[in-house]
């Protein structure tokens, strides 16, 4: 039996993570659930699953749900110390990252510092402060685990060879819905046509970079980070069906990815039962009605958001923690019809511009340039966006 946390258990992969340990209730046991602010999922969810410490980040849930739940039998935590608190709960062996955002930064790496396995989602920490999360990983003998599913797609296609054949990773990206619009159209995207995604049903923030192409930024440096691999061997190729997650391609020619329906059941399982894997038996991949899987390099000039990810690699220190913070405040104000679609890019851009390197010592330093970049951005939006 594996006792689990999940961080983020009210969204999109803690409803999937949770459909996964009903499905198989033998293996998995939940002592530790937080959340944001949806305290009505979340009793629900500790009425199903009966967990031993529950959190939330706004207080005023916090406060609503201790009236709604027995107290004597749970405990329910607020505020960031409360999420970090459940995040290193003791009686725990795997701890699942699925918060949305910078926002899961501290409760990531309170799970890693309590020598927590950690199955993560929530790739914006890894941006932030890759290299100091795998630093601390490395010190209390932690594994991170992919839940991703190009990163997962990359971690089994590296089972069982050795890293130093590898000539190149290559990431998938459905290209999202715009892939094929024209610059033109671009003007006029509406947040309704943005939050349709063609493959996968995510939350919002997702939804938006997938539509922008900033996730598949945002992956090619959590793969920078994730499995070591400087960002010149990181290639991104769109395929408009998300049937192949990814490919590892050796130095003998070969190429190994993984396949499979878009459904992150797949990947999360993966995580939670590595090395075994269970019988998910979703309908069988059949090629022969699927027909044809496409493929086309990126266009950066219509989605720059791609380019600027690589270009915060290149510059390092703190500008990957800028690209994210400032496309987190963009897209926010994009989903409150703040901005349009095309602003996202250029508030991104203009933050980064306005960064001047500072050493990157601790996770303080992280948080301290992620506080200065989402002022910064939110300044810019004042001047460089067009009014909607
Ligand atoms: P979501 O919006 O559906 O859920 C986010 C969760 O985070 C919710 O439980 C919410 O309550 C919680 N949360 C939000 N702000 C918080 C805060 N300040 N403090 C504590 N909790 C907070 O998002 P999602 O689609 O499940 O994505 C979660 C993470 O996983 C993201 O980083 C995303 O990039 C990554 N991811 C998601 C998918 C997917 O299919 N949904 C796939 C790959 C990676
Ligand atoms: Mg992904």
């Amino acid at each position: 039996m594996k006792r689990i946390v999940i961080l983020g258990s009210t969204g999109s992969i803690g409803a999937s993570t949770l459909d996964v340990v009903s499905k198989f209730p033998d293996r998995f046991q939940v002592v530790g659930l937080a959340a944001g602010s949806n305290d009505q999922i979340l009793e629900d969810q500790i009425r199903a699953f009966h967990p031993k410490v529950v959190a939330l980040s706004n207080t005023d849930a916090a406060k609503r749900l201790r009236e709604r739940v027995d107290t004597t039998q749970i405990e329910v935590l607020e505020g960031e110390p409360g999420l970090c608190d459940v995040a290193k709960f003791p009686e725990c062996d795997l701890v699942i990252s699925a918060i949305v955002g910078g926002a899961g930064l501290k409760p990531t790496l309170s799970a890693i510092q309590a020598g927590r396995q950690v199955a993560l989602a929530n790739k914006e920490p890894m941006v932030m402060a890759g290299q100091l999360m795998q630093q601390e990983a490395l010190k209390h003998g932690v594994t991170i685990f992919p839940i991703d599913s190009e990163h997962s797609a990359i971690f089994q296609s590296m089972e069982g060879h050795r890293k130093i054949d590898i000539r190149r990773v290559v990431l998938t990206a459905s290209g999202g819905p715009f892939w094929d619009w024209s610059a033109s159209d671009l003007e006029h995207v509406t947040l309704e046509q943005a939050l349709k995604h063609p493959n996968w049903k995510m939350g919002d923030k997702i939804t938006i970079d997938s539509a922008t192409l900033m996730n598949k930024g945002l992956e090619v440096i959590e793969a920078r980070w994730l499995f070591d691999i400087p960002s010149a061997h990181l290639d991104v190729v769109i395929h408009r069906e998300s049937i192949i997650h990814s490919l590892v391609e050796y130095c003998d020619g070969s190429v190994i990815s993984q396949l499979g329906h878009p459904d992150m059941r797949t990947p999360i399982s993966y995580a939670m039962n590595y090395p075994e894997r269970v019988p998910l038996l979703p309908p069988l991949l059949d090629l022969g009605k699927i027909g044809k899987l496409t493929f086309s390099p990126p266009n950066t000039e219509k989605f720059p958001c791609l380019q600027l990810a690589y270009d915060a690699l290149a510059g390092g220190a703190g500008l990957p923690a800028t690209l994210n913070a400032a496309n987190e405040v963009a897209v926010h104000a994009f989903l409150k019809n703040q901005i349009a679609f095309l602003d996202i890019p250029k508030v991104i851009q203009e933050t980064m511009s306005a960064y001047s390197p500072t050493p990157l010592a601790t996770i303080e330093d992280v948080l301290h340039v992620d506080q200065w970049a989402r002022q910064t951005a939110k300044e810019m939006m004042k001047t460089c966006v067009t009014p909607v």
